[in-house]
């Protein structure tokens, strides 16, 4: 199939007017400005359009959708989770399908195309048929009351996905965090993660909560945690991230969800684990957290991209990439446009091992771009991220959706 549009955005330095995009199946076969269709090929004419990759969210929940606006900060952490606690019953298998599909659909109307959504009730996707975005599967687990069979999960994890190749879903591996999961429980995750070559990603230093329970100090994490939970491994630590280094828990790479609680000493082993931060500016300025370190992490080379993390912490119940980068750059004021780009597109498919596929529209690329109505005289780039208006078509995995205005 060949799409003609007005503009397309092969990378932030490479932008083709007019812009021609050749697709068969789930891949792109030819970029350029003059395809010409081929005998008996499809041809899709887009001329006020401009294609551009989908973008990538690292870290969200999809099946917390139902959550939007039940919740509230409160007075610290602990006390949030606990709201979540009394609300799971709540959440039945066929409640968080439905929030699941509804907020992949959202994400893609605002311009994304791959979600890294953390899965904490892994029966109930059984019965989903399909979501508009590319989806990580990100299997969550804990071990505070009972040991997860985690290479049983695992493998009925892939047995369900190769049941479902129709669907651009992959499967990734989560230890929730170190307050839930223990240090032989994120090791058991880093073996499968190497062994099946999944992403791993967890929740790290999101709170000064969590921070007091590894140093071993005075918390309310120990309101909501089992009075008979023996962890040896709290109460050493200087940092979250310090706990990771003692106890051998992250693999090279990993994606850590939030590292809002930074010591300077901990920098050395992110950087040699080449691990990628995720900050979520709606739900850390929802929580009210303290600045979030992104200087210090760009200084050190740490990449770090934007994600949404769910509506039952954050207004952006559309899981929109664009409301995050508005409040991120108001926060972080040095931050342009293009950086910010790279953020949601070429950093985070680095970050999944993907960068042949996602994050630029390539020879070889999936089939995962979007097209934006805007003017085609100027640099697509800040147009694109500073509108508010649904895109107008996008594709995922070479399956095109025409978005409905009414
Ligand atoms: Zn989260």
């Amino acid at each position: 199939m060949l799409i003609r549009a007005g503009t397309l955005v092969e990378s932030l330095g490479r932008i083709h007017r007019p812009g021609h995009l050749r697709m068969e199946r789930e891949l792109i076969t030819e970029i350029g400005s003059s395809l010409s269709p081929r005998p008996g090929e499809e041809v899709l004419d887009l001329p006020e359009i401009t294609l551009a990759p989908g973008w990538i969210n690292l870290h969200a929940h999809l099946e917390l959708g139902s959550l939007h606006g039940a919740l509230t900060p409160g007075k610290d952490f602990p006390f949030w989770l606990k709201q979540i606690l009394t609300r799971l019953p709540s959440l039945t298998s066929e409640v968080r399908r439905q929030s699941i599909q509804r907020s992949a659909q959202e994400a893609l109307c605002a311009g994304t195309t791959s979600i890294v959504s953390i899965t904490s009730d892994i029966p109930a996707m059984a019965g989903l048929t399909s979501t508009a975005s590319r989806v990580w599967w990100a299997l969550e687990f804990m071990d505070v009351q009972n040991q997860p069979e985690v290479s049983a999960i695992v493998d009925r994890a892939m047995a369900w996905l190769s049941r479902n190749p129709a669907n651009a879903w992959h499967l990734a591996l989560s230890p929730h965090a170190p307050y839930t999961a223990s240090p032989k429980l994120y090791q058991e995750i880093l073996t499968s993660s190497s062994a099946h070559k999944l992403p791993f990603t967890t929740h790290l230093a999101e709170s000064p909560e969590e921070t007091c329970l590894l140093a071993g100090k005075e918390t309310s994490f120990r309101d909501i945690l089992p009075k008979d939970l023996l962890r040896k491994d709290f109460g050493n630590s200087k940092s979250p991230i310090d706990w990771c280094k003692h106890n051998q828990a992250l693999p090279k790479g990993a994606i850590l969800a939030h590292v809002n609680e930074l010591q300077p000493s901990d920098l050395p082993y992110l950087k040699e684990h080449r691990a990628t931060v995720v900050h979520c500016p709606t739900s850390h300025e929802w929580f009210g957290r303290k600045s979030f370190p992104f200087e210090i992490l760009k200084e050190n080379e740490i990449p770090v991209c934007i994600g949404t993390d769910s509506p039952a912490s954050s207004p952006n119940f559309q899981l929109d990439l664009r409301q995050e980068i508005r409040l991120f750059r108001e926060r972080h004021s040095n931050v342009s446009l293009h950086e910010a780009w790279e953020m949601i597109s070429t950093a985070p498919a680095r970050a999944l091992g993907c960068e042949s596929r996602l994050g630029t529209l390539q020879t070889g690329s999936w089939a995962d771009w979007v097209g934006w109505r805007i003017p085609t005289t100027h640099d697509p780039i800040p147009l694109i991220l500073q509108g508010i208006d649904p895109a107008e078509i996008s594709c995922v995995g070479g399956k095109i959706t025409v978005h409905e205005k009414i």
